[in-house]
């Protein structure tokens, strides 16, 4: 063999494991992405014991919501494909429908947290409608910008919940009492691995895309039966 059919034999050569490995790399990508579109599921579905709970308390399909105020795609989630739940599943009594506090973005996460636990202690029947008062005052940008304040608090409160003994809510904020609901939470953010939210899971099936809402009617369908 001459020096030069040597050396384009080990260019094919080069070239055929460059190629091999692009191929072996897409099908590793392609596995990884297939992975990702399949709902897990766990042992058990997450307690909805001392939580606020939308919804026919005794309903077969039990849906719950990890979600942070701090989380822009939470807020989302909450305009985009929570009206449908609530239409489909929620206000018909076939589902019910729960909120756990996760706390990924910090201090601001916690305070929020801290005041949806301590308007559902005092008023439990105002709670969803602080909830969502407090999402609608997450900015459209910069929402990792400090909103999340005491004062922006009792501003939501009051003006949300006329009712409201702001007095008696700004106690609760520094309460044990309310510090240990925020804390039940984070037992079961624990307890069911949450990496991401919004997590939404319907019983035991954690939904691997939570803004795939056939996916979601599928799990809740199939849970029916
Ligand atoms: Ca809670």
């Amino acid at each position: 063999m001459n020096k030069k059919s040597k050396k384009s034999r080990s260019l094919v050569l080069y070239t055929l494991v460059v190629i091999v490995l692009f191929v072996a790399l897409f099908a590793i990508n392609q596995a990884t992405n297939k992975k990702d579109n399949v709902n897990q599921t766990t042992a058990e579905a997450p307690s909805t014991a001392s939580q606020p709970v939308m919804g026919k308390e005794d309903a077969k399909v039990s849906i719950v919501e990890f979600g942070d105020y701090k989380c822009p795609s939470c807020k989302a989630w909450g305009e985009q494909v929570w009206p449908l739940l609530k239409r489909d599943y929620i206000d018909s009594g076939k589902a019910k429908f729960s909120y756990t506090n996760v706390l990924f973005h910090g201090e601001e996460s916690k305070l929020g947290a801290l005041a949806g636990e301590a308007i559902f202690k005092s008023n439990p029947e105002d709670f969803w409608t602080f909830h969502k008062a407090l999402f609608d005052e997450q900015p459209e940008v910069n929402h990792d910008g400090l909103w999340i304040t005491e004062g922006k608090l009792l501003e939501v409160a009051k003006n949300s919940i006329p009712a409201m003994d702001l007095e008696q809510f700004q106690q609760s904020l520094k309460s044990n009492e309310i510090q240990g609901s925020v804390d039940l939470d984070q037992e079961l953010v624990r307890q069911f691995n949450i990496k991401q939210t919004p997590t939404i899971m319907i019983n035991n099936i954690v939904i691997a895309n939570p803004f795939d809402y056939a996916a979601i009617t599928a799990a809740i369908e199939q849970e029916m039966k």
